[in-house]
């Protein structure tokens, strides 16, 4: 016996279509350069994105050809999101805050023939210009300025509109988009995503028992579009006629405040350190800013420090923690309580909520040690696998590794973890962040949380630095609140009763500022790179 039901591909053409017939009124604003504030409709978006998708294909475009942008996030990035895809193209977006070089190579990797940026990254696409080789590259512009000789205009480009526009065949299967990783740790690795992967992943984000975007909210896009697809939320918002704000290329906290305000935003997400930084203006100012009672804020990338959860808390805003990563589209887990656990005191509801959650619907997801599943005791650490339809099965022109897939098609997180009886899974470390010290793991990420609940401290990053005796050791990394003090011995003291006595930081160093990588985290290996041979003169010792 076979199914009646129809062979129907999951492309995303029908959220584009879903968004121009049903929500031609919704408004897209974006933040301009100038800082004012750019709106237009879906049906104007609707209809820009086919405009698109038709200049592309008249210029040549085949299917499968890459398409990159060196964009902020706005409604141009947007129509790109739809307008690439839709044409059977294949959207790559460019991390604009890696090294030009770094860029070049991604370009030159992916094999793009087509890039749309925005003028005010002409001088960046200036460093790499040499090095790459665009068939024709289609500025955008943000502000008034003419664009130079030599490139098309974007207004221009699609100004002959996409009425007469026929979708090409395309199958679930075919590529829709790329990211490449950030590479810390080696080459960058290009992770390529297709329709199919695509629309099930941005349906998962939307349930209410994952993100959840119920209409009539105003949703912020602050994270970047160049990281993870902005973790979906550009698929699933358009399709359900979300109104969508983006912030340009402003993300100091009073701007984002700012923003918030004005368009009464519901929702954003968001790296833990942007969200420090929101919470500190908020702190200086709490009058100041009317936000949207029951603002939630999706917060993901590293882990959200308990501290800031409960600092929010305070001020009526919500985090929601998620885990992922760009080779998981990408949603893995979501932190929400189960109803029954609704009933558990405080402190072990912000124990869980703090946790990266359950995996999402369609993601499995195992711990494993020595090749085998660890128990559910939230004790034993293990390595984070995971398998699935939006889960990537290997990288653009590399050979998958025994490193990266387990031999039964496995994705080798690296991310280390702990798992309760109630399938939370509790992140712990990266395996390269770990400390090993006497042969036994410390968790430099548990460290950091708690290092972050100190009322003087701001930021918190521990390292592990070489030990004679114990291999490594913790060093602790800490930026305090303006006019706040606080002693090694003090931070030392705080510590003691959370957690053993040895792994208490054996040195604490001062600084202003945390270094951050190209997607706003704390970047460790240009920690291990200052502090890694152990702590400075200037560096206290405790413990
Ligand atoms: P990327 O591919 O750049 O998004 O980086 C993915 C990595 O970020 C993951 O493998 C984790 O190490 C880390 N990460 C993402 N979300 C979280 C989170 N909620 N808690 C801890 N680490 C996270």
């Amino acid at each position: 016996m076979r199914s009646t039901m129809m062979d129907y591909p999951l492309t995303l053409v029908r959220f584009l279509e879903r968004a121009g017939r049903y929500f031609p009124d919704t408004e897209i604003v974006s933040r301009m350069p100038d800082k004012s504030l750019h709106r237009e409709s879906y049906g104007d978006f609707y209809r820009r994105a086919r405009a698109l998708a038709a200049a592309l294909t008249r210029a040549g475009l085949k299917k499968g050809d890459r398409v990159a942008t060196l964009m902020w996030n706005h409604y141009a990035h947007l129509e790109a999101y739809f307008g690439v895809p839709v044409s059977a193209g294949v959207l790559h977006t460019l991390n604009l805050r890696l090294h030009p070089q770094e860029i070049a190579y991604i370009v030159n990797h992916a094999e793009d023939r087509f890039l749309i940026v925005d003028d005010i990254l002409l001088p960046l696409y200036e460093q790499f210009r040499s090095q790459v080789n665009f068939e024709r590259v289609i500025v955008v512009r943000l502000t008034g300025n003419p664009t130079p000789d030599g490139f098309d205009d974007y207004e221009k480009f699609i100004a002959p509109g996409g009425d007469a526009f026929t979708y090409p065949t395309i199958d679930e299967k075919d590529p829709l988009g790329m990211c490449y990783t950030s590479g810390t740790t080696g080459k960058p690795l290009g992770v390529v995503y297709s329709h199919r992967s695509t629309v099930l992943h941005a349906m998962n984000v939307g349930l209410a028992d994952a993100i959840g975007t119920p209409s009539g909210t105003t949703y912020l896009t602050l994270v970047p579009m160049f990281h993870v697809n902005a973790w979906g939320a550009p698929y699933i918002n358009t399709a359900l006629g979300i109104k969508q704000v983006f912030p340009g290329p402003y993300y100091d906290a009073e701007s984002i405040l700012d923003l918030m305000e004005r368009e009464q935003v519901g929702l954003a997400a968001g790296v833990p350190t942007l969200w420090m930084g929101v919470l500190q203006a908020l702190e200086r100012e709490p009058k100041r800013w009317r936000l949207l009672p029951g603002l939630t804020l999706v917060v993901g990338g590293s882990a959200a420090p308990e501290a800031m959860m409960r600092a929010f808390d305070r001020l009526g805003i919500t985090l929601l923690h998620a885990w992922g990563m760009t080779e998981t589209s990408p949603m893995g887990t979501v932190s929400r309580l189960k109803p029954k656990l609704e009933k558990l005191g405080e402190d072990q509801r912000y124990a869980i909520r703090v946790k990266q959650g359950l995996p999402a619907l369609l993601v499995e997801l195992r711990v494993m040690a020595n090749d085998k599943e660890v128990p559910p005791d939230d004790q034993t650490m293990g390595e984070i696998e995971v398998r699935g339809p939006f889960i990537s099965g290997g990288y653009y022109k590399t050979a998958p590794s025994p490193e990266k897939f387990s031999p039964d098609g496995w994705l080798r997180t690296g991310d280390i973890a702990v798992v309760d009886a109630e399938g939370y899974v509790k992140i712990v470390d990266r395996s390269k962040d770990v400390i090993k010290s006497g042969g036994e793991w410390i968790s430099s990420l548990d460290l950091e949380n708690f290092l972050m609940g100190h009322p003087a401290v701001a930021e918190a990053a521990v390292i592990a630095v070489p030990h004679p005796k114990w291999d490594e050791r913790p060093l602790a990394v800490i930026v305090l609140k303006p006019g706040q003090s606080a002693t090694p011995e003090q931070l030392a003291e705080f510590l003691r009763p959370k957690v053993p006595k040895w792994w208490l930081p054996d040195a604490y160093v001062f600084t202003d500022a945390i270094p951050r990588g190209s997607t706003g985290k704390f970047l460790k290996s240009r920690l291990r790179d200052l502090y890694g041979k152990g702590a400075p003169s200037a560096a206290g010792k405790a413990g």
